[in-house]
């Protein structure tokens, strides 16, 4: 894949202003980013140094949470809320190693993902990408191509990895958003939520600074919550163990032979079921 630049933008692609994908993909050490995102990331590496992990924290729970899910329950549907960038391991490639026939529907709404995605995606019957804005739940699970892809009558797992500290409405917003998701998920369905958490001790004041950086810089969002905060964000569904916690604790590949590092205090989430 070619890098993007401004040069060659993609049609509807602002190389002026960040955006929260590109960002990502600039923490990830990938090459579809603009200078404005590489200028949001250096800012916050420049006054919470640590940050620099967070994304691969997260990226590596997604990965360690898919093949979980592929693996150990007999879900072979997959929505992909917020899918980003393609990178080194994608959802669909984590699940369909496990299980070849597994579909999955990845929506995000940033035009570079689109491209980059759907380029990647041209020959993989199995899985699709679809635009949507993913804190409206019925515009993704009424979306047509989605339903088409998946029968969202039979149970699936609903992944929304990184992205409900992005939501930039009201401070309840994303429980709410993820109510009504789980009002119309089909019993036996599995979720997955990860976000940056304010882990209450002697890290909260580089989560604070990290999140006034992300906030008050041209990508424009990234609220960091407590841990009981996150929880909210499972409702009553049934928790997998070890239930909602730091992604660092969330069932390792081994045992951990190194102390943690600072943005591993600073992410949380879990998984869980709809009985
Ligand atoms: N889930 C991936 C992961 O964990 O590696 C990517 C997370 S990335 C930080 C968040 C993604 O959510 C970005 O690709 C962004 O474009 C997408 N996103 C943010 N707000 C969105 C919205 N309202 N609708 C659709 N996608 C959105």
């Amino acid at each position: 894949m070619s890098a993007a630049t401004p040069e060659r933008a993609p049609v509807g692609v602002d190389p002026t202003r960040a955006s929260i994908a590109r960002v990502y993909d600039a923490f990830l050490g990938g090459k579809d980013n603009y200078e404005i995102d590489r200028k949001v990331r250096d800012g916050v590496l420049a006054e919470a140094p640590y940050a620099r992990h967070l994304a691969y924290e997260n990226r590596d729970f997604l990965i360690r949470a898919c093949r979980f899910l592929a693996q150990q329950t007999g879900i072979r549907q997959f929505l992909d809320c917020g899918s980003g960038l393609p990178t080194a391991e994608n959802t669909h490639q984590v699940v369909q190693r496990v299980h070849p026939d597994t579909r999955v529907v990845y929506i995000d709404n940033d035009p570079v993902v689109m491209a980059h995605g759907r380029a990647l995606l041209e020959e993989n019957d199995d899985t699709t990408l679809v635009s949507a804005d993913i804190f409206d739940p019925s515009a993704v699970l009424d979306n047509e191509t989605v339903r088409k892809h998946l029968d969202l009558d039979q149970p699936y797992a609903l992944l929304h990895v990184g992205t409900l500290h992005h939501y930039e409405g009201p401070a309840d917003g994303p429980a709410e958003i993820m109510r009504e998701y789980y009002d119309r998920l089909p019993s036996g369905s599995f979720v997955a939520i990860s976000h940056f958490m304010d882990p209450e001790n002697e890290y909260t004041a580089m989560a604070r600074k990290a999140e006034e950086k992300f906030r008050h810089s041209p990508m424009g969002s990234g609220t960091f919550r407590t841990l009981d905060e996150i929880r909210t964000l499972f409702g009553d569904l049934e928790l997998v163990e070890p239930g909602v916690i730091r992604l660092a604790d969330w069932w390792q590949d081994g045992p951990r032979l190194t102390p943690l590092n600072g943005a591993q205090h600073c992410i949380a989430g879990g998984v869980a079921r709809k009985p």
